[in-house]
């Protein structure tokens, strides 16, 4: 049995979190941790998520369930994510980390405990998000330098706080990288104005926010005559929390390194 704790509990995926764990069979809910100071200290995990009382209180410290759980589920905030890297770091836990936004210099810092402890890092912890980005791999080699145009379309909810979502940028990285591109070089993030054509090698990203989208991606292989589209739609939030539950029982035996879903679900 793997004991899971989950930090920001009562976030929207937090609160999912704790319904994956309960159905699952071979993990266990060991703690719940809030902000700092948050009223909801004291209150029953189970019940903040919806499921009924389980026993388990949210508190607003990890350091107060340090003995208690194996591996820590983060769907939180960067700057957050990285404090508890170092925790788990410091004190022999695993991780799964499902947060999205960070900076080049907040991934750096992330991927300096790849040594230190084992980590499964991920945009989207779904399963059919990861299947897609093997279906995009095969795509792009087919399509990307035979005058396809290639583009990234998302859409989520109007509460989402970074933009393009973690998982369009991840899908744009997987087609670049399949035809010796860099997002750096080759990702087109504005379009504003008299901005002219488009290039032949541009990957472009298109956002939108609205309502209560879980989250929708596609990705446009376009040329003269036909189109492709490879697309996407996540209708709950369960498919991510099931995605990081299962990557905290698999992560659980695992030696230190940085692994992602694709690792998990034996894609690679
Ligand atoms: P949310 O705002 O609903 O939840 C975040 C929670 O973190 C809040 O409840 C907040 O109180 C809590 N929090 C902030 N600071 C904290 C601290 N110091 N200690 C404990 N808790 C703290 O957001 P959300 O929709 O649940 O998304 C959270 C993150 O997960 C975002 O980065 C989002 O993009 C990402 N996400 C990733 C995936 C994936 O599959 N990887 C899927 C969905 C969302």
């Amino acid at each position: 049995m793997t004991r899971v704790a989950i930090v920001g509990v009562a976030g929207r995926m937090g609160r999912t979190l704790v319904n994956a764990v309960e159905q699952d069979t071979e993990a266990t809910l060991a703690g719940g941790v809030v902000e700092p100071g948050s009223s909801l200290a004291g209150a029953d995990i189970g019940e903040l998520a919806g499921v009924g009382k389980r026993g388990v209180v949210a508190v607003d410290s990890l350091e107060s369930i340090v003995d208690d759980f194996d591996v820590l589920i983060d769907f939180t905030a960067p700057n957050v994510t990285l404090g508890n890297l170092a925790f788990c770091a410091k004190h022999g836990k695993r991780i799964v980390i499902g947060t999205t936004g960070m900076s080049d210099d907040e991934l750096a810092e992330l991927d300096s405990y790849r040594d230190k402890l084992a980590m499964v890092f991920a945009p989207n912890m779904s399963v059919g998000v990861n299947l897609t980005l093997k279906l995009l791999e095969t795509a792009a080699k087919a399509l990307g330098d035979e005058g396809y145009d290639i583009e990234v379309i998302e859409s989520h909810h109007r509460h989402k706080v970074d933009a393009p979502s973690g998982t369009a940028i991840k899908m744009g990285e997987v087609v670049a990288a399949s035809l010796d591109r860099t997002l750096k070089e080759h990702g087109v993030f504005e379009r504003v104005g008299q901005c002219g054509p488009r290039s032949d090698k541009e990957i472009g990203f298109a956002t939108v926010r609205a309502g209560d989208i879980v989250g929708e991606h596609t990705v446009m292989f376009a040329t003269e005559g036909e189109r492709i589209e490879i697309t996407h739609k996540a209708s709950s939030r369960m498919t991510f929390a099931k995605g990081a539950v299962r990557a905290a029982r698999w992560v659980a035996g695992k030696d230190n390194g940085r692994y992602d879903m694709q690792d998990v679900l034996g894609l690679i």
